[in-house]
């Protein structure tokens, strides 16, 4: 008999492992680690080990959209053990690949893992993370000032290859004059606004932010401390964060944008009508006496 209760529990810890998988497959750069201690830990290294990851969301470079993947192990030669036979057994194999594919088109993501003691480190992935950014930075990034652009390639650059604390420092001043510009947009200016901390800051002008960033703006009054204050895993942290407020802020901007040329285009085309001196208004009656 299937005891329920154990299965929920094992659901529960395939979850949580996933969670961490993905997390170091789409948002964690090179060198990045998983320190296999606990259960949830041991099952996020069986699932990358196994390629059983499951199925989840990623931009796709090709499709340039957010479609699903699917993981399948890729078997690396001379994974494990030494040159002299038998050394396998005493040293079992440490690298492992996965091969990632998008359902849509088939593009495929390459990832390689290496275990290093109680350390599952991400040691590769193609296409670099800095690239699948850029792939998802190019169909919002209207609204990004020429200088902001170049500075959040860096950031993105440098958090790809492990130099998170310089990463954050770019990303946060892309942030900071997002928010100022914000405030600028907003006709009323708030005042004392460039004195006030950050999670202050967003609190004046949260019509202009996404709600979750207004919600949880205490997470970011940590931008308000000096960049020597915080430490490289806090940068390490907070990046993912700080990177995807700051696209979905340039998505809505590009959503009103848009908005704002469909509209546009609405009323030339109805203009257009209505100065070509075609009658409309009684169409349909007619065409009923008809
Ligand atoms: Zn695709």
């Amino acid at each position: 008999m299937v005891d329920v209760e154990e299965w929920k529990k094992k659901r529960a810890l395939q979850a949580a492992a996933k969670e961490l998988v993905v997390d170091l497959l789409l948002h964690k750069g090179l060198y990045s680690f998983i320190t296999i201690e606990d259960e949830i830990q041991n099952e996020a290294e069986r699932q990358i080990r196994e390629a059983n990851v499951g199925t989840f969301d990623c931009f796709c470079t090709t499709c340039g959209q957010v479609t699903p993947f699917i993981s399948q192990s890729m078997p690396v030669k001379n994974s494990g053990g030494g040159l002299r036979h038998g050394d396998g057994l005493s040293r079992p194999p440490s690298v492992f690949a996965l091969r990632s594919v998008c359902q849509r088109d088939l593009t495929a993501y390459l990832y390689a893992f290496q275990k290093v003691g109680d350390r599952l480190i991400k040691i590769g992935q193609l296409p670099s993370m800095a690239d699948i950014s850029f792939g998802e930075l190019k169909r919002i990034d209207k609204g990004l000032e020429p200088g902001d652009r170049k500075e959040l390639g860096t950031a993105l650059g440098l958090f790809a290859h492990d130099a998170a604390a310089g990463a954050f420092v770019y990303l946060r001043r892309v942030f900071e004059r997002m928010i100022h510009r914000a405030h600028q947009r907003r006709g009323e200016p708030v005042e004392g606004f460039d004195q006030k901390r950050m999670d202050e800051k967003i609190e004046a002008i949260k019509d202009a932010l996404p709600e979750r960033v207004v919600t949880n703006r205490k997470v970011f009054s940590v931008l308000s401390q000096g960049v020597h204050e915080l430490t490289d895993d806090q940068c390490k942290a907070l990046f993912p964060l700080v990177k995807a407020v700051i696209f979905q802020m340039l998505e809505q901007e590009e959503h009103q944008r848009r908005k704002v040329a469909a509209e546009k285009e609405t009323e030339a085309a109805l203009q257009a009508v209505l100065a070509s001196g075609i009658k409309f208004e009684n169409g349909v009656k007619d065409e009923e006496k008809a």
